[in-house]
Parts: C-alpha cells; sequence; structure tokens
C-alpha cells in the first residue's frame, strides 16, 4: 500500500496524525503533513485507510 499526502488540499487540521502517529507528520513551517515514506509498512495499512477517511479535505490518497 501506498499514501500521499495532497499538498494543495491539506490544511494542517492534523486528523491524520491522530489516526496514525507512525506515518503522518506535521511540518515546522506550516503545520501542514506530510510522509516520510509513501510506502505504508506492513500492519499500518488500517491507520492509513483510517487516516485517509477521517481528513476532511479528502488530501490523504491512498493506493
Ligand atoms: S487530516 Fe488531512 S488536512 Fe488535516 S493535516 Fe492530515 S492530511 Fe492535512
Amino acid at each position: 500500500m501506498r499514501v500521499k499526502v495532497d499538498d494543495e488540499r491539506c490544511q494542517g487540521h492534523g486528523l491524520c496524525r491522530i489516526s496514525a502517529p507512525d506515518l503522518f507528520f506535521a511540518r515546522e513551517e506550516d503545520g501542514n503533513a506530510y510522509v516520510k515514506d509513501e510506502n505504508v509498512p506492513a500492519g499500518k495499512e488500517d491507520e492509513a485507510q483510517l487516516a485517509a477517511d477521517s481528513c476532511p479535505e479528502l488530501a490523504i490518497e491512498v493506493e
């Protein structure tokens, strides 16, 4: 599974970091979310999907 954050859509709410704190991080400059690695580690797929489902801006894409 791969996960991406659309920086144009992200508004920095941080809900993704609550759902998946090991996958999403806040950028210092503006608080927008980013992932260090687009490849979701084994066992973290549900968290990645939960984060995508919880993002109010639909900024998280999983595939
Ligand atoms: S929940 Fe969505 S809008 Fe909020 S920080 Fe995460 S990716 Fe950005």
